[in-house]
């Protein structure tokens, strides 16, 4: 067995199958954002773990699929009690992972939120009733099942909250999980195998298996024995996952990035639009659904952008353990190259940062400064593509028909964000909005029942309540005869 010591905290750097641990010979190493340190070296599993945990899924399923729904949430409840007892534990080993803020992940929207998904999920489980359809001859029930066992494959930038989306209604709706964390975060995973086996979760219901994409991440998803792939992440990966899934027409949900519009109007209260630009920044830009592009009513443009530059004097970024930091480091080199290409391609295309535009440090550290970027060509790659870091742009607009035209130039649909005091104009562009969520006077609101997903290249399919547990489930009509 082979462990790491995170900043006091042990975990297991091998691969979680049918309740016990397993090592490869072969093995990745996973690197401190931060510092640049060595964290962990993690098994790098290939076909055997692929194999493994494809098959430990498969025989656990019937079992914890006739598992009485009562039975499922108690373990879904006592998940959520392991993970809020070692909240700290999590919340230290998650942010030396992902560089995120350790004060975020300490605090209640942190790993107390990613525990909440399963006592939320609980909760829906033991709410939920068959459907009837009755006339004067038959009687329709429609009941809900276990769709088997499924794959879910997760990305970097949020991971123990992410996994959670998925594990949640997995497991309540009844379905065996093999999950491939992202190679850049596998540890708060890690942990989550121990608490799953804590809270009594059958062996062989939840494995998680650790290593890339490209080895064990696409022999998974081309298994016939996978009944859902539910996958967040790049639309490139979700290209090859979709044709790897061809072939056994396995049901894909693509949860997939944003280049999402923050509108603000004329007449908003721009002090809370101020503060809300602010927050783009989240753990450095990397959270798909922020508001990536200003649209700024041309009367309160130079204002907007004048009061938006001062609310960011003082904005510190540094090391993710300091309370007084306020983004940390990008997750990883290959990120930090790819977003600082974007800034100085726009650079030479002629875009100006009102204020940042390049690396915090030239130190090779990770650190990039938030940056906000004007006087771009309309159409150009800094206003289309996903950027994935602190980088906004800002652009004004002389009606409301061009604020929603600007807002919908995009190949992306996951949110959209907009401050107005008038309610009829609130309803009027939101109805227009080309996005799966829209923020009226407000941002980053998920109520987990609520569905949450994207149109376009933001990805198919939504998350959260009825629609996850539709998406894990076989639905069979039994009609009978009065
Ligand atoms: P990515 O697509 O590079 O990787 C995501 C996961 O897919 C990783 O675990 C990776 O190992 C795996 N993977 C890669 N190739 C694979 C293959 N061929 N078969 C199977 N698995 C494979 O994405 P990323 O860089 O980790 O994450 C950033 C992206 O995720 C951004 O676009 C971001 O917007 C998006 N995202 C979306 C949401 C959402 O809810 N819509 C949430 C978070 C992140």
């Amino acid at each position: 067995m082979n462990f790491a010591h995170i900043d006091g905290v042990v975990v297991s750097t091998d691969h979680w199958i049918n309740g016990e641990r397993i090592s490869s010979s072969r093995r990745f190493d996973d690197h401190s954002p931060t510092d640049g340190g060595l964290l962990a070296q993690i098994s790098r599993g290939t076909q055997t773990e692929a194999d493994l945990a494809l098959e430990a899924a498969a025989k656990a399923f019937p079992e914890w699929a006739a598992t009485p729904v009562s039975e499922r949430a108690k373990i879904l409840q006592r998940m959520h009690d392991l993970i809020v007892e070692r909240a700290d534990d999590f919340a230290r080993v998650e942010s030396a992972d992902q560089g995120g803020l350790l004060s975020y992940y300490l605090g209640e929207r942190g790993i107390r939120r990613s525990a909440s998904n399963y006592s939320a999920f609980a909760e829906m489980l033991l709410e939920r009733t068959d459907s009837t359809f009755v006339d004067s001859t038959f009687h329709n029930q429609v009941s809900l099942s276990g769709a088997g066992p499924v794959v879910l494959i997760n990305p970097w930038n949020g991971p123990l909250l992410l996994e959670s989306w998925k594990i949640a209604p997995a497991l309540a709706s009844g379905c065996s999980i093999v999950l491939k964390p992202s190679e850049w975060t596998p540890l708060t995973a890690s942990m989550l195998a121990d608490v799953s086996a804590e809270a009594g979760l059958p062996p062989g219901v939840l494995n998680i298996v650790q290593g890339f994409g490209e080895e064990i991440g696409a022999l998974l998803v081309s298994d016939p024995r996978v009944r859902r792939i539910s996958f967040t992440g790049s639309a490139a990966t979700a290209r090859a996952i979709a044709a790897a899934a061809a072939p056994n027409l396995t049901p894909c949900s693509f949860e997939l990035g944003g280049k999402s519009p923050l509108l603000i109007f004329e007449d908003a209260d721009l002090d809370i639009a101020v503060q809300t630009a602010k927050r783009q920044y989240s753990n450095a830009g990397q959270v798909c659904l922020i508001g990536s592009r200003l649209l700024i009513a041309e009367q309160v443009y130079e204002e907007f952008l004048d009061r938006f530059a001062r609310a960011m004097e003082g904005f510190v970024v540094g090391d993710p353990r300091d309370p007084t930091t306020d983004i940390g480091p990008l997750i990883h080199h290959e990120q930090f190259e790819r977003v600082d290409g974007f800034v100085q391609r726009a650079k030479a295309d002629g875009a100006r940062p009102v204020f940042g535009g390049g690396p915090l440090r030239d130190d090779g550290s990770l650190y990039y400064q938030p940056t906000l970027l004007v006087d771009m060509e309309d159409g150009s790659e800094i206003v289309t593509e996903e950027v994935f870091g602190p980088v906004l742009t800002a652009q004004s607009f002389a009606s409301e028909d061009e604020a929603i035209r600007m807002a919908n130039a995009t190949r992306y649909g996951l949110t959209a964000t907009l401050f107005t005091s008038d309610e009829q104009r609130a309803e009027r562009v939101a109805k227009q909005l080309d996005a799966g969520t829209v923020w009226v006077n407000c941002f980053w609101v998920r109520d987990l029942r609520a569905p949450f997903g994207g149109t376009g290249e933001s990805g198919i399919g939504r998350e959260g309540g009825e629609w996850s547990f539709d998406f894990y489930s076989e639905v069979k009509n039994t009609v009978t005869v009065k």
